[in-house]
This record gives structure tokens, sequence and C-alpha cells, in this order.
């Protein structure tokens, strides 16, 4: 993938955790409750197994950002 900020090709990598918790998104200033991370409001589209998540992502090393998939709805997002 091209850097959308600097038009640098970007390293493909994976984001990873202890998977003892789904990963979620939330809009500044904006808190998701029980019910909204039950139903899946916010949460990234991570491969779960019993240890561990994995987020596959594009990183640019020129710009420190990274670039991932998501199955956010806009529901979200007010
Ligand atoms: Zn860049």
């Amino acid at each position: 993938m091209i850097c959308p900020y600097c038009s640098k090709e970007m390293k493909k990598g994976v984001i990873s955790g202890d998977g003892r918790s789904k990963v979620f998104w939330e809009p500044e200033n904006e808190k998701l409750d029980m019910l909204d991370k039950l139903i899946g409001k916010g949460m990234i589209d991570a491969k779960y197994s019993l240890s561990k998540f994995t987020i596959e992502a594009d990183y640019c090393e020129g710009c420190k950002k990274m670039i991932f998939s998501t199955n956010i709805s806009n529901s979200i997002i007010n």
C-alpha cells in the first residue's frame, strides 16, 4: 500500500495484543457502554485466538502512521 500522506511504500505487518478483551474504537469525547460493545459497535476487525489478537496493518516508517481495515458501522458516528 502507498502511504496517502507521503506517497512512499508502506510495510505490511500486524498489531497484536494479549486477547483478553476485544479491540474497540471510540469517537473522541464519547464512551461506548456495555451494550454498545456487546453488539459489536466500534469493534475493530481483529482476528482473535485464546491468548492473542492480531490486526493486519500497513505502516509508514516516514510518517509513523498505520492504516488498517475496520467493520465499524456509520451508526457509531452521530
Ligand atoms: Zn508516509
